[in-house]
C-alpha cells in the first residue's frame, strides 16, 4: 500500500537545520511524494529527507583502519626526527625525506611533483606544498 501524502500532513523528516529527525509538515509535493517540509521545531523550510544524510563522520574509518600517516609512522617508529629538515618554500626536498613543518608537524616527502612542487604526507593527510621558491 502506497502512502498518500498531502500538503499539511505531518511527516518525520531530517531537519537540515536542527540536524535531527523531527516532526515536520509537508509544504510541497512532487508527483505525490513529499518534496519540501517545514520543521515544527525551528520553522525552517527545507527539502524533505527521509533519512539523515549519509555523511561519513570524520574519523569513522580511522577506528578500524589506520591512516596512511599512522602506517608510515609505525614503519619509522623509533627513528629520530631531529634530522627532519625544516620546511620552507625555499627548500629543496627529495622523496622520502623527512620534514618538520611549523604548522603541520613532521611530514614525509612522498613525491616530487614538479621542480617546485612536492607532495607531503602529514598527520592531517597529503598536502601539496611548494619548494624552490
Ligand atoms: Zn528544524
Amino acid at each position: 500500500m502506497a502512502t498518500t501524502y498531502e500538503v499539511g500532513n505531518d511527516i518525520v523528516s531530517w531537519c537540515t537545520k536542527c540536524k535531527l529527525m523531527l516532526d515536520h509538515k509537508i509544504v510541497a509535493l512532487v508527483e505525490g511524494l513529499p518534496k519540501k517540509a517545514k520543521c515544527k521545531t525551528c520553522n525552517g523550510h527545507h527539502n524533505y529527507r527521509e533519512k539523515p544524510p549519509e555523511k561519513k563522520a570524520p574519523g569513522t574509518s580511522r577506528k578500524t583502519k589506520k591512516s596512511e600517516y599512522e602506517v608510515f609512522m609505525a614503519q619509522v617508529e623509533g627513528d629520530d626526527f631531529s634530522g627532519a629538515k625544516k620546511y620552507s618554500i625555499k627548500g629543496n626536498f627529495k622523496e622520502n625525506q623527512m620534514v618538520d613543518h611549523a604548522t603541520f608537524g613532521i611530514g614525509f616527502i612522498l613525491t616530487v611533483l614538479e621542480r617546485n612542487k612536492v607532495e607531503i604526507l602529514f598527520r592531517d593527510g597529503r598536502k601539496r606544498m611548494v619548494q624552490n621558491r
